[in-house]
């Protein structure tokens, strides 16, 4: 392809995109292709031949977009959102254009400096406390997924715990002993992704219980390190979540901060999902907690208009995090900004080396909509799920809902008048019907025994309208289902 072809095949495609997203109230939402589909229809091996664009194109057509699950739908209401903007995507056709590596400072000097920038503004703009600003001794950094960031932070609370005991006089063998009892924790409700990081560690993991609203209580945490401790173990990590995943439940931040106070316990917030709500004034009162917390997570391309992947990760003491994970650097590697130590190596914030020039759709979306315009579609989110809300709260024989709606998040289930058996059994039913619809796609999940559809709207093209249409067809598919079940 020269850069004629280039120019008018990327202008199609610019075309394509604009079709795509006038017409996506028109595909049904959830893929019903079946396992294995595409192999079926692909040839088995490389084309010795080159295939002329057209041909290229028109599969996407054919045999992509039939295996897609349309997240950016107005009728999406699955997982948690995952925004996509025009700035966005703009940006990222940016960093496509460099394609720079930007391991290290050299490697590219604007890809590190925006990323800083950009994450110095989003802390700002959220509140956070100014530790964790990069002119200090912490600073910000784009991580993939809340995962990674997860993963990164323990490593590096387990480099600050391991460096308490080498100040003590262990070494070698007595300090691979202390790893062997390192304990981290989170809840029961904390994302799988901590019990993960924790396999990767080798590290100990205990989910703790939660209280009645699924929030993770600091006498709990009190008391099970107290028995850890008096065990033998060593806690050195623990996770705080304000939004979890199954109901957007909030742990009781600043009651855990004063269970481990006095100890080197590394605190870490996954406000994965929830956290992008803190720019709006409405959750300011959760910063008292976290800003007493040694790292911040949240992913903007759950709930800020930027495409995934962009999970952002702030850190108070940036050296933990860098000394866990940089190396000796090779000789290919060294430069004179990096050796002065006057650059930033964010290849040493992070598990892999190379990394994208995320930071461009970030500054796009922040100039593009204004922190004013982000509170907006930040608050029409969340106002969409209290309308959802309001409208099935009218039917308390047919919907409970056994939770506050926290983040634009409602869980609800259906009633039976016989056993929660029976109602468990209900729900599913709903749940599959509502699905094989195929005019909209939620998520299910079970919670202390008890089954519940998720219903978390996000796209930025979902408005009242479709808001009425879901309750309409829950309504209907949940009269029938009760109907047939009686
Ligand atoms: N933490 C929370 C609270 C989440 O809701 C999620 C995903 O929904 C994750 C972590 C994992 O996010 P990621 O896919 O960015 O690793």
């Amino acid at each position: 392809m020269d850069i004629e072809e280039f120019r008018k095949r990327g202008y199609e495609t610019v075309d394509r995109i604009c079709k795509y997203y006038q017409e996506l109230e028109n595909y049904e939402v959830l893929s019903k292709v079946e396992p294995g589909y595409l192999k079926k229809v692909l040839p088995k091996e490389v084309p010795e031949e080159p295939e002329p664009w057209e041909k290229i194109q028109s599969d996407i057509e054919t045999k992509i977009i039939p295996g897609i699950t349309h997240w950016q739908s107005p009728n999406f209401f699955a997982f948690y959102p995952a925004n996509s903007s025009f700035p966005s995507i703009l940006g990222d056709m940016y960093s496509d254009m460099f394609n720079v590596i930007g391991f290290n400072w050299a490697s590219s000097p604007a890809c590190t400096e925006l990323e800083s920038i950009v994450l110095d503004w989003m802390g700002k703009l959220i509140g956070l406390d100014p530790n964790f600003h990069s002119d200090g001794r912490g600073g910000g950094v784009i991580q993939g997924t809340a995962s990674e960031a997860t993963l990164v932070t323990l490593l590096a609370a387990r480099y600050r715990m391991l460096e308490e005991y080498k100040a003590k006089g262990l070494d070698g063998e007595e300090l691979r002993t202390i790893s062997t009892r390192l304990i981290a924790y989170g809840s029961d409700q904390t994302h799988p992704c901590l019990n993960k990081a924790t396999m990767i560690a080798n590290t100990r993991f205990r989910a703790l219980p939660t209280d009645n609203n699924f929030s993770l209580c600091g006498e709990t945490v009190k008391q099970e390190i107290e028995k850890d401790i008096a065990n033998g173990l060593i806690p050195f990590f623990i996770v705080g979540t304000i939004g979890t995943t199954n109901s957007a439940a909030i742990d009781k931040i600043t009651d855990i901060v004063d269970a481990i106070k006095g100890t080197n316990i590394w605190l870490h917030i996954d406000a994965a999902y929830a956290g992008s709500a803190l720019i709006c004034s409405e959750y300011k009162y959760l910063l008292e907690g976290i800003n007493q917390a040694n790292s911040f997570d949240l992913n903007m391309h759950k709930g800020l208009l930027t495409n995934f992947d962009c999970s952002c990760l702030w850190i108070k003491e940036r050296k933990y995090l860098i000394n866990a994970l940089s190396t000796a650097s090779p000789d290919f590697l060294k430069n004179s900004a990096s050796k002065d130590g006057l650059g930033l190596d964010f290849k040493d914030w992070q598990i892999p080396f190379g990394r994208r020039f995320r930071a461009l759709k970030i500054w796009f979306v922040i100039r593009t909509y204004g922190a004013k315009g982000l509170r907006e579609h930040i608050r029409k989110r969340h106002n969409l799920a209290k309308q959802f809300y309001n409208k099935i709260l009218q039917y308390p024989d047919l919907f409970i809902i056994p939770l506050p709606s926290n983040f634009g998040l409602v869980n609800f289930y259906i009633k039976s008048s016989n056993s929660s058996k029976n109602s468990n059994k209900l729900t599913e039913m709903v749940y599959n019907r509502l699905n094989e619809n195929g005019k909209v796609y939620l998520t299910q999940t079970k919670m202390r025994g008890q089954n519940m559809i998720r219903f978390a709207p996000g796209s930025p093209l979902t408005i009242e309208r479709h808001i009425n249409q879901i309750c309409e067809l829950l309504l209907n598919i949940t009269q029938e289902v009760i109907a047939i079940s009686l």
